[in-house]
């Protein structure tokens, strides 16, 4: 009996172990990194590539992603005179190494099927493409979009609040990818965050019409992350352990009108205010609750999203925490028009600045 316990002490302090040194690794990888740069004073933070658009032999028309939303939308604030080219934060493309924060290797090689990355951003064709071609077209534009999400991070940090004009890939987890993501840049810029910005509690407020199966499942059983996810139950992902992992958990079923939606809103905040007080916010803001939008289902005006938008912002200034945002899921033409006029209305109310110099939350 006495050598059973020996022997169960001696696999559990291997195991514990075994986990410092991944844990050191991580941190080692984190701090090597070159994706945390400084931003010079002149830019505000506002994180876009061109190359984030994906555009490639026609094959982005076979998704109903609108796949240039994210250029378009910087394009409706530059008209509107909101927004200068050159003011811009253009990240890096994440590596290998960035991604090994999180992600092990055997899912990294497995995007080096074209098969594989086919299924994850549901584009069947993409299964016959060279899978060098593949990494180019599809997955460098994401690595890039996912360098902009852990800058996010310490843009915010720095000045209050930052918005990357792509990510929120919530359907990825560690090991898994589906849903049109293929990196978990949530769980990416979260695990940077602690490490870098000597942040500790971290709020995910996800507000995409889908359940963010994927930062659920990377951060279930991590207290220092709180979870408020409010999702349409009906569709895609169906992921039931996930959802034992959110912490508030608010239901919008199908065909769910705006004025509901924004009242559970704010019984939401109200809740999570009281249940966490975090030191970030990642705020997860697809607009795929646009009404018509043919995945997400739910019948949300255009103005219900700025509404949306600004009570958001609006909680995290009022409690002074750093708020980063993603635009993730909205999949119609007029996806952008929205997000960039909701933007334009954060803006115009003063909830952030386009304009001068940081400084300003
Ligand atoms: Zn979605």
């Amino acid at each position: 009996m006495s050598s059973t316990t020996a022997g169960s002490f001696s696999s559990t302090s291997t195991a514990a172990a075994k986990n410092d040194e991944a844990e050191t690794l991580r941190r080692n990888r984190i701090l090597s990194s070159k994706l945390y740069f400084d931003v010079p004073p002149s830019k505000v933070p506002l994180i876009y590539s061109p190359s984030y658009d994906i555009a490639f032999l026609g094959i982005e028309k076979l998704h109903p992603f609108d796949s240039s939303k994210w250029g378009r939308i910087c394009q409706f604030l530059i008209v509107a005179g909101l927004l200068e080219k050159k003011r811009i934060v253009e990240p890096l493309e994440s590596t290998k190494d960035d991604l090994l924060v999180v992600h092990p290797e055997s899912y990294l090689n497995s995007l080096k099927s074209s098969s594989n990355v086919a299924i994850i951003v549901e584009v069947p064709p993409v299964a016959v493409l060279p899978n060098c071609v593949v990494q180019q077209k599809v997955l460098s534009p994401f690595r890039k979009q996912v360098g902009g999400t852990i800058l996010a991070a310490k843009l915010a940090k720095e000045r209050g609040w930052a918005i990357n004009v792509g990510g929120g890939f919530h359907h990825c987890s560690a090991a898994k990818g589906g849903g049109f993501c293929a990196y978990a840049d949530i769980s990416l810029c979260i695990h940077f965050a602690f490490a870098r910005l000597n942040i500790s509690r971290v709020m995910i407020i996800d507000l995409d019409a889908h359940q963010g199966n994927g930062h659920e499942l990377d951060f279930s059983s991590d207290r220092r992350v709180y979870i408020l996810d409010m999702y349409n139950p009906h569709i895609y992902p169906f992921d039931y352990e996930a959802r034992r992992y959110i912490d508030q958990q608010i239901e919008v079923p199908t065909g769910t009108l705006t004025s509901d939606y924004l009242s559970k809103l704010d019984e939401a905040l109200e809740v999570a205010s009281r249940n966490f007080s975090p030191e970030l916010i990642v705020y997860n803001a697809g607009t795929d609750i646009l009404d018509g939008d043919p995945l997400g289902r739910l019948k949300i005006s255009p103005e219900g999203i700025a509404t949306r938008d600004e009570k958001v912002f609006s909680f995290a200034r009022e409690r002074s925490i750093p708020l980063v945002m993603l635009t993730s899921g909205g999949y119609m033409k007029s996806s952008a028009r929205v997000i960039a006029d909701s933007i334009i209305n954060l803006s115009k109310k003063s909830f952030i600045d386009l304009q001068s110099s940081p400084g300003k939350i």
